[in-house]
């Protein structure tokens, strides 16, 4: 089935042998047994017919009826027109949420990463290009030394590092040409106050085992297994240093059967761009850098600025995919829709460091706004993408069954290995930092060089925050968290009885899904209580 499928489901998929016969109208009709059984829940139309904004703990789904495996649960999803992706999952642009290793591990796992246009554009575009160039098991930016370091540096570096094995160029720097390696084994016996200079002491000559740029993983495999070396250098035919492989990475190497990948097999990455006169040099950089698709950044994304900018683009890019945003209404969906858009991003002031709510008066509860423009957008094919306000994976598939394609997260995300930034210890308990686009921090990081999502009006003087900074508990890898996502979404979409995310969107605007308000005390009763304490662990 088409994974932006829009038309209405009439699945057969049901058992006959138990008598249930699916209309693809809502009721259900058991023949020989109890009889009829009266409708039961809410529309999605009925449920945000009636004027209320709702959130996504305002609401829950009630159960269908399953017959396969959650794991058969196909999640296959349309970020873009044109853009696929095997898992609905989308990582924000942010400074504390996507570099290049987020979008890298997200792209691995069959979402993707947008990276974020809080830097200068040169760092952006190199950033986007290190996940297009990222080869499973090549390390493309090595800690790199020259023969000048000395071997108190090299032992240095290994405590502050966590890592032995160095390759060393004439200039110190990736790129520059190879003259040898020092590894543990050249310095094991060493002082570590040693002056000597590396040049004497590293492997070099024969003993220096390189493989060509060319080379496979499974032949770098096969190099590290005959020569017994722990690195393997990859090198150009100038002998100038492009990567390195580690041993250690290849035993723990596993495969990504979903990754998210482009046709020439590179993997699928996504930019932030304002929508200013300057942003045009940005956008050309990442355009050179390969990315596949380009996200305007903006709270309030129907403007004459996003709309010239998605028709620049559209002229100059043809092929590029572009999603506009932010929108939480129709009528502002409309406007880019008609720009040209090839997606749409969905929120405004419910992300969990925003204060736009709060400080501009104006804004959508998250489950009514993709509700609205989901419903809307599909008549155009345009899919839509949920961002912000994801708290836990219920959400996702809360959000999912509102009409939304994919779900962009930052907090999910932050505080994870491959969020950018490092951990810190605050009360004993790991930390790393996860502030706002629009917190004075954030803004205050490179005046003249960020995109324009929350300041943008030329010569404006006075900042307005629309964000927080602060701080949020490691995670972990997103090797693991984000399997631990789908599998929340596929469990989701097994007790709905949708096989398949078009599946579950279909039976949504065909009336089959049924959702039900929760009051307050419902949704107490739906969280833990009554326990003098407890232990949430979540896989
Ligand atoms: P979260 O997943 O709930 O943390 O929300 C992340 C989303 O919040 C991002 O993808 C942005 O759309 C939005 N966002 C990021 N920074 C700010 C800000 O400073 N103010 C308001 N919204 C923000």
């Amino acid at each position: 089935m088409d994974p932006y499928s829009v038309q209405f489901v009439s699945s057969p998929v049901t058992s006959q042998h138990l008598g249930i016969y699916r209309t693809g109208m809502a009721d259900y009709l058991i023949s020989g047994g109890a009889g009829y059984v009266p409708d039961d829940g809410l529309t999605g139309a009925q449920l945000f017919g009636n004027g209320d904004g709702l959130t996504y703990n305002d609401f829950i789904l009630l159960p269908g009826f399953i017959d396969f495996q959650a794991d058969q649960v196909d999640l296959t999803s349309a970020l873009t027109r044109k853009i696929t992706l095997k898992s609905p999952l989308v990582s924000s642009p942010m400074d504390t949420v996507t570099e290049s290793e987020m979008a890298i591990s997200i792209a691995l796992c069959g979402g993707i990463g947008i990276i974020h246009n809080n830097c200068s554009p040169e760092y952006q575009a190199n950033e986007a290009l290190k996940v297009k160039k990222y080869k499973h098991g090549f390390i493309r930016d090595p800690f790199v030394l020259s023969p000048n370091h000395k071997v108190k540096d090299v032992f240095e570096i290994k405590r502050t590092r966590g890592f032995g094995g160095f390759p060393v160029t004439e200039n110190g720097r990736l790129g520059g040409r190879l003259l040898g390696i020092v590894t543990s084994r050249d310095i094991d016996f060493l002082d570590h106050a040693s002056e000597t200079t590396i040049s004497q002491i590293m492997t070099t000559g024969d003993a220096l085992v390189t493989a060509p740029a060319s080379v496979s993983l499974q032949d770098a495999n096969d190099i590290l297994e005959k020569s017994k070396k722990g690195k393997l250098p990859i090198v150009n035919e100038n002998q100038e240093l492009v990567a390195l492989i580690a041993r250690t990475d290849l035993k723990k190497s596993r495969t990504f059967p979903m990754s998210s990948k482009d046709e020439n097999k590179q993997l699928l990455v996504g930019a932030a761009v304002g929508t200013r006169e300057e942003d045009k040099k940005r956008l050309e950089l990442l355009y050179q850098a390969g990315v596949d698709v380009i996200v305007l950044d903006s709270s309030q994304g129907n403007s004459v600025f996003q709309i010239k900018m998605i028709r620049y683009i559209k002229d100059n890019y043809p092929e590029m995919q572009v999603i506009g945003g932010n929108v939480v209404t129709a009528a502002q969906a409309k406007n880019l829709i008609d720009a040209g858009v090839d997606g749409l991003r969905v929120g405004m002031g419910s992300g969990s460091i925003c204060i736009t709510q709060e400080v501009m008066a104006v804004g959508r509860p998250q489950g009514t706004a993709v509700y609205k423009v989901a419903e809307y957008a599909r008549r155009f094919g345009v899919p839509v993408i949920a961002d912000g306000g994801v708290q836990n994976v219920g959400h996702i598939t809360k959000a999912l069954a509102l009409g939304a394609s994919t779900v962009m997260m930052g907090s999910l995300l932050a505080g994870t290995t491959e969020a950018p930034g490092e951990y810190f210890f605050s009360d004993g308990v790991r930390l790393k930092k996860y502030r706002g686009m629009g917190s004075l921090e954030a803004m205050e990081k490179k005046q003249g060089t960020q995109g324009d999502r929350y300041f943008h009006k030329e010569g404006e003087k006075m900042k307005v925050a629309q964000g927080v900074s602060g701080s949020i508990v490691d995670k972990g890898s997103i090797l693991q968290f984000v399997p631990y996502l789908q599998a929340g979404i596929r469990h989701g979409c097994q007790d709905l009885g949708a096989k398949s995310l078009s599946i579950c969107r279909a039976m949504m605007y065909s009336g089959e899904l049924k959702f039900e308000r929760r009051t307050g005390s419902a949704q107490a009763e739906g969280a833990v209580h009554g326990l003098h304490s407890y232990e949430k662990r979540l896989f």
